[in-house]
């Protein structure tokens, strides 16, 4: 967003005026960003012009913005002194100009540096609208919508931008870094648009990089995504340490359909996943990425499921104090054949010692087997002065999937009131063959209400197909979730 001195931002859609020798014409903001090798601060922008008469030496700049589908001769270039939104008269056009000299191919696009992300203190509805978010070309919808949600609002996944190179990595390991850092991420949060030509380049590497093919042009998954980007070329940390010895990048939820649950929750799904699988995480995540139990568009286990707002992970980390589910004492065992017995989900195997063997002199579980857990010693002298500490992990983004579109809802900030965001790579498209797709951010102030308790039991007596739109889309067509820990974010 351009601001000029105290005025109005000038933003991308933004309608202006622009003064081309001694006429003024009207035209639109189709692109901004830092004027390459000029002082910082200095802003160009595109403008696109309906219905005006040709303007001369356009032909260069048509290269640049055929991406706008902007007809020839009839845009311009200038920076923020010579446009000016309407009503308001610019007094000087001398530093209008057609610019036909250091705009080359796609290179105006990158925004170098460290940009943060996006903030929307000044109200989300702000940068909302289309031509907004990251334009989508040729079935990229699988890795914008997963970009969006990795990078928009959250700096939980920047070390990726930021990890310097070592000898195992690759030899275009920092050139894989710097498109992702400097052609996606840094102008998605700086221009608040990212054209589909820098995804492409992006799309082109990991194509000729990585196992996972097909990345440049078919319908991909976002865990595919992940594994061709961050796992294979970026070789990052794995985010989960599990205590079967195993890490991974993400958690695909692994449960038997239970025929009572109509609309589980991501909370219950992953307590139940943890409990069959007999493993735990050896550490808090800084995130956690969490894949619905479905195939793609083909099968889902659940018709709805609604994402938990803050995931409880108490009880699925390996050697973290646990409360005993009777007494909420320091539990110091658990039993898996107590599972939903008393209490709910994980947390209803966890006893201290007298309780369980007074839940297990019942004839029906004399023959049950416990096991001791690990408590760490520090927090078994302190434990009659502090109450058992609960681990939650916030949502921050749900990629969903509807036909073989993904989408996604986005956290726009951190703590529970931040807003929300609904972003579709293609959610419009100018033109047939030869034409572009117009991505969209789009406020959704109904998000909490559907994650709610109330949400849940109006989803719940709803119809599917009677459910508002987005809400729709999010319990119907979730795919994937994303948690982070709030205590790790980089830039608090
Ligand atoms: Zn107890
Ligand atoms: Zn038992």
């Amino acid at each position: 967003m351009i601001r000029k001195g105290n005025d109005k931002p000038f933003d991308l859609g933004t309608k202006v005026e622009v003064l081309v020798g001694s006429e003024l014409r009207h035209g639109i903001i189709r692109w901004i960003d830092n004027v390459p090798g000029s002082n910082p601060g200095k802003i160009m922008a595109a403008i696109e012009f309906k219905d005006e008469p040709d303007l001369q030496n356009t032909d260069e700049v048509y290269n640049e913005l055929k991406h706008f589908n902007i007809k020839l001769n009839r845009a311009c270039y200038g920076d923020s002194e010579t446009f000016i939104q309407p009503n308001i008269t610019s007094k000087d056009d001398s530093l209008l100009r057609i610019n036909d000299d250091n705009l080359s191919q796609s290179e105006n696009l990158i925004v170098k540096g460290i940009v943060k992300p996006i903030c929307v203190e000044d109200g989300l509805e702000n940068i909302c609208g289309k031509y907004r978010g990251i334009q989508g070309h040729h079935n990229s919808c699988y890795l914008d919508a997963t970009l969006f949600c990795m990078f928009a609002f959250t700096s939980v996944f920047d070390n990726l931008l930021f990890r310097p190179p070592t000898e195992k990595d690759c030899a275009q390991y920092e050139q894989v870094q710097r498109v992702l850092r400097e052609d996606i991420v840094n102008p998605l949060r700086k221009n608040v648009f990212v054209h589909a030509n820098s995804v492409m380049k992006l799309r082109t590497l990991l194509e000729k990089l990585s196992s996972v093919s097909g990345l440049t042009s078919e319908e991909k998954d976002p865990e595919e995504f992940l594994t061709s980007l961050v796992a294979q070329i970026l070789n990052a940390e794995p985010f989960l340490k599990l205590s079967s010895g195993q890490d991974a990048y993400h958690y695909q939820l692994f449960v038997e359909k239970d025929d009572h649950l109509n609309l589980p929750t991501v909370q219950q799904l992953l307590e139940q996943s943890f409990l069959t699988s007999n493993i735990r995480l050896k550490e808090v995540p800084s995130c956690l990425i969490i894949q619905m139990p479905r195939f793609g568009k083909s099968y889902k286990m659940y018709s709805k499921i609604q994402p938990t707002l803050l995931l409880d992970v108490t009880d699925i980390i390996e050697d973290s104090p646990r409360q005993c589910t009777i007494c909420g004492k320091l539990a110091e065992y658990e039993c898996k054949e107590c599972y939903g017995q008393r209490g709910l989900g994980l947390e209803s195997i966890a006893f201290c010692t007298s309780c369980l063997d007074q839940v297990h002199r019942h004839e029906r579980r004399t023959n049950h087997a416990s096991t001791k857990l690990n408590v760490p010693t520090e927090f078994k002298i302190l434990q009659d002065h502090c109450p058992v500490p609960r681990l939650f992990l916030e949502l921050s983004a749900v990629v969903c999937i509807e036909t073989s579109h993904y989408v996604s809802f986005v956290k726009c900030g951190s703590g529970s009131e931040a807003p929300w965001c609904f972003f579709d790579s293609m959610a419009d498209r100018k033109g047939e063959q030869n034409g572009f797709n117009i991505p969209e951010m789009v406020s959704c102030p109904d998000f909490p209400y559907w994650l709610s308790e109330d949400g849940a039991k109006k989803a719940e007596s709803t119809d599917d197909r009677q459910l508002p739109e987005y809400a729709k889309r999010l319990l119907c067509d979730a795919y994937m979730c994303m948690y982070q820990s709030s205590d790790v974010m980089m830039y608090k």
